[in-house]
């Protein structure tokens, strides 16, 4: 078995077509000729070779590429059915709250939210009608680790299948199905695209059965990634293990730089000794990744971040080569209720940076640049 850094160069070990170093992107609707391929709803060469490398890539059988990383969940729920009951991180996507809220639940499945860093909770909470756990690790926004190992064997004796959105880590630092989980969820606009130019997502699984399940609903859903989005999200993939290095290296610097700031209340990152994650995520990731939530003392400082650095922009989404502020009050946790936001902490001090792979002196200047003015 290659090395992950090997992996995300060489893919699935054979490109096939022509010999070309790049695959080509097989832009087309429809093909003739009765072969393996007949219509891209159902499956086209260059989102194939993504599916491959991205099984590999998390030391899985078999994945599937989507449209979104929500599209990639409302397939995942798809194969629930009425009566069912579905627990969820109670610290989670803004946007997977909200289909299960809006969506989901108006069809009869049942949602209930868990501290996933807690498992006698999450014991206490499975019943007879409890098919899933969905975790994130760390947690969106208030980085959580989640212990996926112990999950893993409470969900087992449960008959309960756990699912991992493995967005925030990616397999480069973690790979939840070797940990114990049933399947993996991405949102591969962020860290694995990584240049904030692609929406996609994906599902990983060493399921067979399921992976059938899920096959059937994405082709009956219509809603699989694109054949340009899986090249651009390929292409993304060859230099994953560069990027994560480096996103890690600067969140890391910028975590610890936060710290020692007067207007800075805390600093949440796993990666820092003082993080109530970080040995439990050592133990089963290889690194901490790029994202840093924080808490400001006072609330003018917010305006302040919010109007954005020469390096730093005010924007949604994480995991690309710029680094990007967010408000999760007003932005990707909008959608989640009030009193469940107080609940976690997401209030109005607090901030997301995900860290670009800028220099990290010149982040750390433009946040002083930025406080200053
Ligand atoms: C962004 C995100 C999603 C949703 O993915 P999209 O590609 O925006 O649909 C799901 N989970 C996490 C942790 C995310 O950050």
């Amino acid at each position: 078995m290659f090395d992950k850094d090997t992996l995300a160069i060489i893919g699935d070990g054979e490109c096939g077509y022509e010999s070309a170093v790049s695959p080509p992107i097989f832009q087309t609707s429809t093909f003739g000729g009765g072969g393996e391929y007949s219509y891209t709803r159902l499956s086209n060469p260059t989102r194939s070779q993504l599916e491959r490398e991205l099984a590999s890539l998390e030391r899985g059988s078999y994945a599937l590429a989507f449209s979104s990383g929500l599209a990639a969940l409302n397939t995942l729920l798809s194969t629930l059915s009425q009566g069912d009951r579905v627990l969820l991180s109670d610290d989670l996507y803004g946007g997977t709250y909200r289909m299960a809220a809006n969506i989901f639940s108006r069809f009869g499945i049942s949602f209930e939210f868990v501290d996933p860093s807690d498992p006698n909770a999450v014991e206490n909470a499975i019943d007879a009608n409890t098919r899933m756990l969905f975790v994130e690790s760390p947690t969106n926004p208030m980085m959580k680790i989640a212990p996926i190992s112990e999950l893993a064997r409470i969900c087992r004796e449960g008959s309960v299948l756990l699912a991992v959105d493995n967005t925030f880590l990616t397999p480069y630092f973690q790979n939840p199905l070797l940990l114990g989980a049933d399947i993996v969820l991405h949102s591969a606009t962020k860290f694995l695209s990584g240049h904030h130019d692609t929406v996609a997502g994906a599902l990983v699984t060493d399921n067979e059965p399921l992976y059938e399940k899920l096959r059937l609903a994405t082709v009956t859903l219509g809603n699989a990634l694109s054949p340009f989005d899986s090249w651009l999200t390929l292409r993304g993939i060859r230099t994953l293990p560069l990027r994560m290095e480096r996103h890690q290296k600067n969140a890391l610097s910028v975590a610890e730089y936060l710290q020692s700031c007067d207007w800075v209340e805390k600093v949440i990152y796993p990666g820092l000794p003082a993080h109530e994650g970080h040995s439990l995520c050592a133990s089963q990731a290889s690194g901490f990744g790029g994202v840093v939530s924080f808490t400001v003392k006072d609330t003018k400082t917010v305006k302040k971040l919010l109007a954005g650095g020469k390096i730093i922009k005010f924007a949604e989404s994480l995991g690309g080569f710029r680094s990007l502020i967010t408000y999760p009050l007003t932005q990707t946790h909008a959608s989640i209720p009030e009193a469940m936001r107080n609940r976690i902490g997401i209030t109005e001090k607090l901030l997301r940076l995900s860290l670009g792979l800028e220099d990290e002196n010149d982040i750390k200047q433009d946040l002083e640049l930025m406080i200053k003015s």
